[in-house]
């Protein structure tokens, strides 16, 4: 009997290794399918200057909703994406349909300084990345000086000497470039002191631990830290008033989150963006 088990155990881990690659393959096949059959959409989640509660600007993020209605988390399918070379086209896709929506609602008299795009480390590697932004720039009559650019802290990790150049060719263009999800990754604040960046995202989990009553000595520390280098600090994840004042409390001025606005269709921006400007003085 225990060898029949042993065995069934062996089989089990053995199909495991399979299976997970069967997947990988598979929701790669069906990411692709996805992009051509136009399943998937941006959504976008305001940002506000949590003192004056001015919206300054739009985060755009990716949704991918199946035929059947079900969502797949952006957590799932943009590291496939990134594995197989597929974020080139994704990541241009998202840019293009961002540029091309914040220009609807410069149009209408509604657009925030600022759209974010999210950037991940395999895009920002190509080396005809800095060339796409700026056709796509000319192509949609965006101005560089609208769009943010999010990068994260692996691609910080990619090493000064590579991403630094970057950066600059960025700026140079007229970009801005905010650090995602800080504080929790493993980024030396040589590079953040030495990158040409324009903002800190505080990342999630601060906010939460200022929801859940601990001691934010870290979160207050990144926004001296921002003070200090002359960034903007934003704080994400805010999720009641509370969290709200205490961000505020600690120094950090600028935030988005649940509290604020869900991301949203671009659909339902007018009307939010109407609603929340009306009973802001
Ligand atoms: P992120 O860039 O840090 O985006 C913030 C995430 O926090 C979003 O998750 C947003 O929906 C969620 N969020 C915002 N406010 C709150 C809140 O108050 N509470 C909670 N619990 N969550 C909140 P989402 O949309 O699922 O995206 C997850 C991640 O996927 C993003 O994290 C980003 O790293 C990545 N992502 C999304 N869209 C894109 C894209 O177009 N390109 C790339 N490269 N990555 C993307
Ligand atoms: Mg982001
Ligand atoms: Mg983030
Ligand atoms: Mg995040």
């Amino acid at each position: 009997h225990a060898k029949l088990q042993h065995r069934g155990d062996l089989v089990c881990f053995d199909s495991a290794m399979a299976q997970r690659s069967r997947n990988h393959a598979e929701l790669l096949a069906r990411l692709n399918a996805a992009f051509s059959d136009q399943q998937l959409f941006l959504v976008y989640q305001p940002q506000v200057n949590l003192d004056t509660r001015a919206v300054i600007g739009l985060e755009a993020l990716l949704r991918w909703r199946r035929e059947d209605g079900t969502m797949v988390p952006p957590d799932r399918f943009i590291p496939v994406a990134e594995q197989s070379g597929l974020i080139d086209t994704l990541g241009l896709w998202v840019f293009k349909t961002a540029c091309l929506d914040m220009q609807r609602l410069i149009a209408a008299g509604l657009a925030p300084q600022l759209m974010a795009v999210n950037v991940s480390v395999a895009q920002f590697k190509s080396p005809t990345f800095v060339a796409q932004i700026e056709q796509t720039l000319l192509d949609t009559g965006l101005a560089a000086g609208r769009i943010e650019l999010e990068i994260t802290e692996s691609v910080a990790a990619l090493g000064l000497g590579v991403v630094e150049p970057i950066l600059e060719r960025l700026r140079r263009l007229g970009l801005s470039v905010a650090i995602d999800d800080f504080g929790t990754g493993y980024s030396s604040l040589a590079y953040i002191e030495r990158l040409p960046l324009d903002r800190i995202k505080i990342d999630r989990e601060f906010a939460r631990q200022l929801q859940t009553g601990e001691e934010a000595r870290i979160a207050a520390l990144i926004a001296q830290l921002g003070s200090t280098l002359g960034l903007r600090v934003l704080a994400e994840g805010i999720e009641d008033a509370q969290v709200w004042r205490k961000l505020q409390n600690i120094g950090c001025h600028e935030g988005q989150g649940f509290h604020i606005a869900r991301p949203m269709p671009f659909a339902d921006l007018p009307a939010w963006l109407r609603q929340w400007n009306r009973r802001t003085p």
